[in-house]
C-alpha cells in the first residue's frame, strides 16, 4: 500500500515544488536583465533618481529601474538586503513606488503558477507512462535550483587577506589544476578532496573560490543543507548528476559548503527513517568520491565549522584526508583584510587601518566586510566627502552590537582572564625542565571550543615518559587555573578541559604507571581504560573498596601537590605573568622565540625586584 502511494505522494510533489521554480524564473523573465548589485550601488541609484519601483521582501531587494527613451524593456537590479532604517524615507523623498512581498514575488502571475505546472505534470505523467519509471524522476536531479556553476569566479588570492598558511597548503591544488598532466607525468600524489576547517565567516568559500580563479577553473558550488531538504531519492540523483557535470567540465572544483549538514555521523542502525534521505545522499558522495579518477582534474572542496561531527567514512584517505585550518584572523591579518575591502573606499586622511584592526578583535573576515560597508553607508548618509574615523568607530559598534546578540565577541573581562590563563600556561611550561618548549600563545579564539591556547611543541620523539616529566606535565596543565586565582582571586570555567586532562594524567599515573609510593610499583586497571558499554571493563582486577580509596587519595595528592608547586611557581613570577599577559591582550598572539626572549630578558629584573 504505502509502496505504491509513495510514486503518487512524490509526483504531487514534485508539481508543487516545480510550479514554484518556474514562477520564480518566470516572475524574473519579464525584465531584460537582472543584474546583482551592492547595496551601496543600489543606493546610490535611489539617490541619482533612476530607479521606477522597489519590491521588498525578507532578504532582498529588486529595484525597477526607469526606462530609457526608446527602451521597452526595463531592466533590474537586485540586492541583498542590509539592515538599513532609512531606505523608507529616502525611497519616498526620491519618488520611488516601492512594495514589500514575503517571497521572491512569486503572486505576480497567477496565471503561470497554474498553467505551466499543469503542462509539465501531464509531461512527466507522459513519460512515467514509457515505462522509465525510474528514469523519469531523475532527471529532476538536474534542476540546478542550488547548484551553481561559475566558469570564472575572477577571484584571486589578493582578494582573500589574513589566511597566508591555508593559501600556501592550496598552492599545490591551483599547481595541480592548472596542469593535471604534468603532474600525473611526475607521480605526484593529489589529494581528491580539501576540507577547509574554520568558524562561519572566515573567508572559506571564499578561499575555495580563489582557488577557481587563480587556476582559472570552473567552480561547482552546493550547500550541504540544500540535499536534506529533497525529496527522496533526488538528493543522490544530484551528487550523481554533480559529478557527471564536473567531470564533463574538468579540470574544475566542486565546493560543498556547510558539509555537516550532509555528512553527520551515520546512525549504528537507522531506527527512525527520519534521516534516510541524508544518509542516502552521503552514501552517494563517497561512492562518488571513490569512483571518480582524480587524474581528470576534479578536486572536491568543502567547508565545516564543525568537523568533529562528520562521519569518519568521510575523512578517510582518498575521500577529505586533506584539512585546512582557517582560523579566525589575528590583529595583522585583520589589518590586510581591512585593507581588502577598503580597496574601493575613499578614505579620509585620519584613517588608521592599525587602529580598526586593534579594536576589532575576535572579528572574523565577513565581520570586517562589515563594518567597512557600514561606515561607508554612514560616511554616505551623513554626506561626508570620505569614510573617516567616526565613520568606522560607529560602524564597528554597530558591528559589535550585532554580534553580542550572537554571543560572538569576548568582553574586555574575558579576554583579560584569558590572557592571564593562557600566560600562565606559557609561564610554567619554559619554568619547568620536563615540559615541551612553548611553540605559540595566543588569545585569538581557536576553533569552536578553546577559548585561547598555549601551544606546545615537543623537541624530540618520545617514547618514554619519566615520573618528573609527567609532573611537569601536569603543572603546565594547572598553570592556567593558578594564573587566574592568583590574579583575579577568583577562578572560572575555562580551566575545564585543562583539569580534565591533568585528571587523566593524575590518573594513569597512580593507576597505570604504578608511580604511586604510596600503592607502590603495581597497576590497578590492567592498562587499559573502560570504553563506552564496555560491560566486561571490570573483569581485570576487582578493586578492594580500600584500595580504590587509596588510589583517589594518591591521584588527589599528585594534583594538590602540583598545585602548590605552580602556585609558588606564578607568585614568583608575577610581575612577568603581569607582563606577559598585558603584552598578550595587545597583540593576541606572541611566538616561542619571543616568549623566551621577554622571559630572559625579565630575568635580571625580576630578581632586582624580589630581593629588594
Ligand atoms: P565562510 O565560507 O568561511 O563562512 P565566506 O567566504 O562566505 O566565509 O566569507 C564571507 C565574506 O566575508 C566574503 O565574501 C568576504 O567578503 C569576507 N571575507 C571573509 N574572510 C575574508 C578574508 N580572509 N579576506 C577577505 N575577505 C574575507
Ligand atoms: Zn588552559
Amino acid at each position: 500500500m504505502a509502496k505504491r502511494l509513495f510514486p503518487i505522494l512524490t509526483i504531487i510533489f514534485l508539481f508543487l515544488f516545480l510550479s514554484a521554480a518556474i514562477i520564480h524564473r518566470s516572475a524574473l523573465a519579464v525584465f531584460s536583465a537582472t543584474e546583482r548589485i551592492p547595496y551601496s550601488d543600489f543606493k546610490k541609484l535611489i539617490q541619482d533618481d533612476k530607479l521606477e519601483e522597489v519590491i521588498i521582501n525578507s532578504t532582498t531587494i529588486r529595484g525597477i529601474l526607469k526606462a530609457e527613451e526608446g527602451q521597452k524593456v526595463k531592466n533590474a537590479v537586485t540586492t541583498v538586503k542590509v539592515e538599513d532604517p532609512d531606505l523608507i524615507k529616502e525611497l519616498i523623498a526620491h519618488n520611488v513606488k516601492f512594495s514589500a512581498t514575503t517571497d521572491g514575488g512569486w503572486g505576480q502571475s497567477l496565471f503561470l503558477l497554474w498553467f505551466v505546472p499543469m503542462i509539465i505534470f501531464l509531461i512527466l505523467m507522459s513519460r512515467m507512462r514509457r515505462g522509465a519509471t525510474g528514469a523519469g524522476l531523475m532527471s529532476i536531479g538536474k534542476s540546478k535550483a542550488n547548484l551553481y556553476i561559475d566558469k570564472d569566479t575572477g577571484v584571486t588570492f589578493d582578494d582573500v587577506a589574513g589566511v597566508d598558511e591555508a593559501k600556501e597548503e592550496l598552492k599545490e591544488v591551483i599547481d595541480y589544476l592548472k596542469n593535471p598532466q604534468k603532474y600525473q607525468r611526475l607521480g605526484g600524489r593529489i589529494p581528491k578532496g580539501v576540507l577547509l576547517v574554520g568558524p562561519t565567516g572566515t573567508g572559506k568559500t571564499l578561499l575555495a573560490k580563489a582557488v577557481a580563479g587563480e587556476a582559472k577553473v570552473p567552480f561547482f558550488s552546493i550547500g550541504g543543507s540544500g540535499f536534506v531538504e529533497m525529496f527522496v531519492g533526488v538528493g543522490a540523483a544530484r551528487v550523481r548528476d554533480l559529478f557527471a557535470q564536473a567531470q564533463e567540465k574538468a579540470p574544475c572544483i566542486i565546493f560543498i559548503d556547510e558539509i555537516d549538514a550532509l555528512g553527520k555521523v551515520r546512525a549504528a542502525a537507522p531506527i527512525s527513517g527520519g534521516h534516510e534521505e541524508r544518509e542516502n545522499t552521503l552514501n552517494q558522495l563517497l561512492l562518488e568520491m571513490d569512483g571518480f579518477d582524480t587524474r581528470k582534474g576534479v578536486i572536491l572542496m568543502a567547508a565545516t565549522n564543525r568537523p568533529e561531527i562528520l562521519d569518519p567514512a568521510l575523512l578517510r584517505p582518498g575521500r577529505f584526508d586533506r584539512h585546512i585550518l582557517v582560523d579566525r584572523p589575528d590583529i595583522k591579518g585583520r589589518e590586510e583584510i581591512l585593507k581588502v575591502h577598503c580597496k574601493n573606499v575613499k578614505l579620509g586622511k585620519t584613517v588608521d587601518i592599525k587602529i580598526i584592526a586593534a579594536r576589532t578583535p575576535g572579528f572574523v573576515g565577513a565581520d570586517l566586510a562589515n563594518v567597512v560597508n557600514e561606515a561607508a553607508l554612514l560616511a554616505a548618509r551623513l554626506g561626508k566627502e570620505a569614510v573617516d574615523m567616526d565613520s568606522f568607530e560607529e560602524a564597528i559598534n554597530r558591528v559589535i552590537a550585532g554580534l553580542e546578540k550572537k554571543k560572538k565577541v569576548m568582553s574586555k573581562k574575558e579576554q583579560e582572564i584569558i590572557a592571564y590563563h593562557e600566560s600562565g600556561h606559557a609561564l610554567v611550561a619554559e619554568t619547568v625542565p620536563g615540559a615541551d618548549k612553548v611553540h605559540r600563545i595566543s588569545i585569538i579564539p581557536r576553533g569552536i571550543s578553546a577559548l585561547g591556547y598555549t601551544l606546545q611543541l615537543p623537541t624530540e620523539d618520545r617514547y618514554l615518559l619519566t615520573r618528573s616529566e609527567l609532573l611537569d606535565r601536569l603543572a603546565v596543565l594547572l598553570g592556567g587555573r593558578v594564573a587566574e586565582e592568583i590574579t583575579f582571586h577568583e577562578i572560572s570555567t575555562g580551566a575545564q578541559n585543562d583539569l580534565e586532562r591533568a585528571t587523566d594524567i593524575a590518573m594513569s599515573m597512580v593507576r597505570e604507571y604504578g608511580m604511586s609510593e604510596k600503592l607502590g610499583p603495581m597497576t590497578f586497571q590492567n592498562g587499559r581504560r573502560p570504553q563506552f558499554l564496555d560491560i566486561g571493563f571490570r573483569t581485570g582486577r576487582e578493586l578492594s573498596e580500600e584500595v580504590a580509596k587509596d588510589i583517589d587519595n594518591e591521584v588527589k595528592n599528585l594534583i594538590f601537590d602540583t598545585h602548590t608547586r605552580v602556585k609558588g611557581i606564578l607568585e614568583e613570577n608575577k610581575d612577568r605573568l603581569e607582563m606577559l599577559a598585558k603584552l598578550l591582550l595587545e597583540k593576541e598572539v606572541i611566538e616561542g622565540e619571543e616568549l623566551r626572549k621577554i622571559i630572559s630578558e625579565t630575568a635580571s629584573g625580576h630578581k632586582t625586584i624580589s630581593s629588594v
